[in-house]
Parts: structure tokens; sequence; C-alpha cells
């Protein structure tokens, strides 16, 4: 599981989703494996996939006259070049503040400098139909639109309502797809690590498990979110991408990525009941048509 946009309203975001996408334990490492086949490919072996640092703007690759026919290495070097100049030009300035910031902008992209921003498109893309491929995959989000939450009707803030949504599906969707004899479905939530939200979840989970959810008991989801870093575990950073691809659809009409992982969102017949778009009466979007089509 991870999350987009921010909880806090109204924040800087209008839509706060979680998502989480599931899968079967005897899949994992296949799924992971593919994932890196096509980090490799992009010259990105053992580097994280965040969706949201590869998609931007990088300014300094513009500036590089003819970029799109250098090699890698030379990409690099001259974009380092042009970075390590800016960064020495904001601290003979004394910009102490925007230094620390951009040096921390360039550290998290630095992976990714190699590739035009038409390749990093690509990689998401190409990463976000291997996810469409899993048939086994199940996508579940909540996504909230901040505007139509009113916190005191809601009786739990925007954090609490997506994760206790995801949690009664889950738990609904193993009860679901047991197969009959005594053989029961178990799961396990991974979460990328938040300290703040870590702390959260695992009160929540401890109530839930203890008292139910508004929705159902839970008895098949066991022990409390697994935190860990993202950088280390890709699954993480699938759910990342989908959260991300989630979020600039509702905001944006981004259909690009979005279109390829809704693929996967848990339906019963032609309804999607894994992801919900939490707004107001009326919304034409795709979620929202493919939750109330009829099973
Ligand atoms: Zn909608």
């Amino acid at each position: 599981m991870d999350e987009s946009g921010t909880s806090e309203i109204p924040g800087n975001s209008s839509h706060f989703v979680l998502a989480g996408i599931c899968i079967p334990i005897w899949r994992w490492r296949s799924a992971d494996q593919s994932v890196s086949a096509v980090l490799e490919r992009y010259g990105l072996a053992g580097q994280e996939l965040h969706t949201a640092w590869i998609l931007r703007a990088y300014l300094e690759q513009s500036r590089i006259r003819d970029f799109v026919h250098l090699s890698w290495d030379a990409r690099r070097r001259e974009v380092e070049r042009l970075r390590n100049a800016y960064l020495l030009h904001l601290q003979k300035e004394q910009q102490n503040k925007t230094y620390r910031q951009i040096k921390k902008n360039f550290a998290h992209t630095r992976p990714y400098i190699h590739l035009t921003v038409d390749e990093r498109r690509q990689l998401v893309r190409d990463v976000a139909d291997r996810v469409s491929n899993w048939g086994y995959g199940r996508l579940f989000a909540e996504c909230i639109d901040k505007i139509h939450f009113d916190p005191s009707r809601a009786g739990q803030s925007v954090d609490e309502q997506a994760f206790e949504q995801i949690v009664s599906r889950f738990e609904q969707y193993l009860v679901n797809t047991d197969e009959g004899g005594p053989q029961r479905n178990f799961g396990l939530l991974v979460h990328d690590n938040n300290e703040t939200i870590a702390r959260k979840h695992t009160n929540l989970m401890r109530r839930f498990q203890r008292e139910g959810t508004l929705w159902t008991r839970i008895e098949r989801i066991i022990e409390t979110p697994l935190f860990v870093d993202s950088t280390l575990t890709s699954m993480v950073q699938i759910a990342d991408l989908c959260s991300y691809a989630l979020r600039r659809y509702l905001e944006n009409g981004e259909t690009d990525l979005f279109g390829r992982i809704f693929t996967r969102a848990h339906r019963i017949g032609n309804t999607v009941v894994g992801v919900r778009h939490f707004t107001g009466a009326g919304c034409g979007c795709e979620i929202c048509l493919s939750h109330r089509a009829p099973p």
C-alpha cells in the first residue's frame, strides 16, 4: 500500500488516494522480477521506481544541446555538471534554504537523469503495462475528494476513512476467494514506511482486529501492517505508481497510466468494488461509472 496527495484539509492536492495492490505470495517473486527486468532495460538495475520523481521536468536536460543524441554516460555527465554549477551558485548567494531543497530534489532524481522525458514516460508506461498483465493482481483504492469530505460527519479523518475502507474490502476479498474445503485465505498488509502513518495504522489495525471495522469483522488479515523501506521493496513502488496514477486521473484527467492500472481494479462481474471515488453525487469519472455498473 502507498498513498498519494496529502490527507490534510485543504493541503496542496484536492484528492487523497490510498491504494494497495494485492499479490498472492506465490506470484510475488515473478511480479518483482518482471518489474526489475523493465528497470534494467532503462539502465536502472537495483534503483527505486519512484513515479512522481521520474515524471518531473528536469530543467537541465532542456538546456543541454542535442541531449537526445548523447550517450547515457554523456547525458549523466552534462546534467551533473549543470546541477553542480547551480548548487555552487546558490551557495555563493547564500540561499541556504533553496540550496538544501534543490540538493534534495537532485538526489531524488539522480538515478534517472540519463533518460529523456519521453524515455522516462515510456519507462513508467512499460511498468504499468506489466502490472495490467498481472491477471492475479487486484487493485484496491480509496480516492477521497477532500472538498466533499466532512470530518465531523464522517467521524474520522480522511486518512482513517481510506484505511478502514481498504482493510474492509481486502478482508472481504480474502473471504470471498476461498475455494471451499478447509483451506482459508489469509493476507498481510505491507506499507511504505512513514513514522506518523505507521503509528496511526498500527493502532487502527489493532482496533479493527478487536472490534471489526464499520463494515466487517477482521479475521483474515493477520498482524498489524508491516512497514518497509520502499527503496527495497518494489511491490510498494507499484502501489506508489497506482496511487499516483489514480490521483493524476482524478485531478488532471490524465488517462495514460490510469487506463493501464485500472484494469486490475477488483471487480465483481462488471462492477468495480475494490476502487472507490468518494465525491459528490453525479461524478462521471470512470471509477464512479464502473462502481455503479450492474454486476
Ligand atoms: Zn468519480
